[in-house]
């Protein structure tokens, strides 16, 4: 296949690009042929396979003016005869125009001989379904284990409690099948580089994620499609040999020696210890048990940075008049996005994190008697408001103690602030920036309804966290508007605390991927600290379920 990158169209006086690939691939392609010198009669099949949207505003004075926004296709042309396209890319000697690489990225072949028990992945997040898949496509029969519900179970547990009624600890916006992927945006852009992306993406995609995941430079899933998709991760893990148990908890780990030779699980109140040998341990962020276990066990761990602040919520309309000026609400760009950040004058880091368009805020508790926000959207974005994190980040350095574990006891005193001054009934803390920045307790909302779903209680935040969190976010909004002027309104909410943005605790691991004092256990995902977000917590399972296979020869 020939690849013909930087294929840019302008919106302006082009009908057909409406955001469906369908409508836009004949356009694209038009001018794939060209830069090619080609006809459509010498193609077998043309697709797109990339699609981003390049919205900059000019720079210097002309800053405020409408975007000249320009969607850019990455095109695939397969001719006829195929032999013939190595020719047409060396005639052509032009950078964008390039022999597709074939992707060399698969799951692990079969492993090279059985391990003395079958592997235990603890933990159904995005690290846990994505190692157990890998395990089960090379035979080895993991055996998954995940201590909250189902997808259909866990549903009606988070709406229930978005609607007022009782927190499931074991089954909540963290807690259950597929993790805090299930309940999350779907957002599946990442920072970070790894062969397994597309795998990750085309199995996304056969499980029912909507095709332009494998296009879009910004994949979006949404959290309405998120417990479909998951499902059929599970029901693939089974039909290659694996097996998934929920409400099935993982509550001891024996060792012996320096390795591992046991877990305990526990079901319905009942226990029972199974030999295992390879423990994957995916347990995430919020598993603030699993780490007093390890703790407990004398295994090492280690402080790591966090970020704690708030959700901040302004207009979807103001933020789509912002980036996209006269261009807002057209059908080929969706509703907008931002990224800002912003080093303040102590060098402490604010920073945007899991920009939501058309979201909501999450009510993401997993703990009684505390306050966690978090983001999501559904597959369209079509709420009324846009949200993201507005973070500062905290550092090993500010904490108490040295203790590996006092970061989770730093985040737990804030969530637990944050659940009294809400009222004591996970209503959550908020107050308008306007507020915000004058240092005046809110008393309502202005134009920006807050959508955090048990209720917001007006007041200030500062008493929440401590000063150099507050200072940072106030310079961070005092400034944040020469870029993004949406940020300057009054009325836009502040939702606290977003405090389960990472994990404070590292797990160490080797180069092999397992802990270095306990060998069998392989610390994996965003929890152990390796990972941040979807895509990376997925190839990060993937990760450790080849350098299982790779042990075995
Ligand atoms: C509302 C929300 C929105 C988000 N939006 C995005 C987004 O758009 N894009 C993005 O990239 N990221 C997003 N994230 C973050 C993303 O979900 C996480 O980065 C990802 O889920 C981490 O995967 P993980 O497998 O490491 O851990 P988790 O997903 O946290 O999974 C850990 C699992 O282990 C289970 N577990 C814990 N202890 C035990 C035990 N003892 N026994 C058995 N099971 C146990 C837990 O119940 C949980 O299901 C969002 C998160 C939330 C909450």
């Amino acid at each position: 296949m020939i690849c013909v990158r930087g294929i840019r169209i302008p919106l302006k006086g082009h009908r057909r690009l409406d955001g469906n690939l369908a409508h836009e691939l004949p356009l694209a392609t038009e001018r794939a042929l060209a830069l090619l010198r080609l006809d459509e009669g010498q193609t077998r099949r043309t697709t797109i396979l990339r699609r981003s949207i390049d919205a900059r505003k000019p720079r210097g004075p002309g800053r405020a003016a409408d975007p000249n926004v320009v969607i850019e296709f990455t095109c695939g042309v397969e001719l006829k005869d195929p032999r013939a396209e190595r020719a047409v890319v060396n005639r052509l000697g032009n950078p964008r125009v390039a022999l597709a690489a074939p992707d060399a990225f698969a799951w692990p072949e079969r492993a090279a001989r059985p391990l003395p028990h079958r592997p235990v992945v603890v933990g159904a997040g995005c690290a846990g379904l994505f190692c157990a898949l890998a395990l089960a496509h090379a035979g080895l029969a993991p055996l998954l284990v995940e201590q909250g519900d189902d997808c259909a179970r866990r549903t009606a547990a988070v709406r229930a409690f978005a609607q007022g009624g009782p927190l499931d600890p074991l089954s909540n916006v963290q807690f259950g099948l597929g993790g805090a992927g299930t309940f999350s945006d779907g957002k599946l852009s990442t920072g970070t580089r790894d062969a397994s992306h597309r795998l990750i993406l085309e199995a996304l995609h056969a499980a029912g994620a909507p095709e332009r995941i494998l296009v879009d430079s910004h994949p979006h899933v949404g959290s309405d499609l998120l417990p479909g998709i998951v499902e059929r991760l599970v029901a693939a893990i089974g039909e290659l040999g694996g097996e998934v148990r929920v409400r099935t908890r993982m509550t001891g780990l024996g060792l012996e020696r320096g390795r591992v030779a046991s877990v305990e699980l526990e079901r319905d109140g009942t226990s029972e210890a199974i030999a295992a040998s390879t423990v994957i341990l995916a347990t995430g962020h919020s598993a603030r048990d699993v780490f007093e276990l390890l703790a407990g066990l004398g295994v090492p761990l280690e402080q790591k940075p966090f970020a704690v602040g708030v959700r901040v919520e302004h207009l979807q309309a103001t933020v789509d008049a912002d980036r996209y000026g006269r261009w807002a609400g057209h059908p080929a760009l969706g509703a907008a996005s931002y990224r800002a950040a912003w080093k303040a004058s102590g060098g402490r880091r604010c920073f945007t994190f899991c920009m939501c368009p058309g979201g909501q805020v999450m009510a993401a508790a997993s703990e009684p008697h505390g306050v966690v926000t978090n983001g999501a959207s559904e597959t369209a974005r079509d709420g009324a408001n846009a949200n993201a994190a507005l973070l500062v980040n905290v550092l090993p350095e500010d904490l108490d103690s040295p203790d590996p574990l006092a970061g989770i006891a730093w985040q737990r005193r804030l969530e637990r602030a944050a659940y009294e001054a809400g009222g004591g009934d996970f209503a959550a803390p908020a107050q308008l920036v306007g507020d915000f920045l004058r240092g005046t307790p809110s008393t309502g909302p202005g134009s920006v309804r807050p959508t955090y779903p048990r209720g917001v209680s007006w007041g200030a935040i500062d008493g929440l966290f401590p000063a150099y969190v507050t200072d940072t976010l106030r310079e961070a909004l005092g400034a944040l508007p020469r870029t993004l002027p949406f940020f300057g309104e009054d009325d836009a909410v502040l939702t606290a605390p977003e405090s389960r943005s990472s994990s404070p605790v590292r797990i160490p691991r080797t180069d092999a991927l397992m802990h270095p004092n306990v060998a069998g256990l392989y610390p994996v995902g965003e929890g152990a600290g390796w990972a941040g977000g979807i895509m990376s917590a997925a190839a990060d399972g993937i990760r450790a379920a080849r350098a299982i296979v790779a042990s075995l020869g």
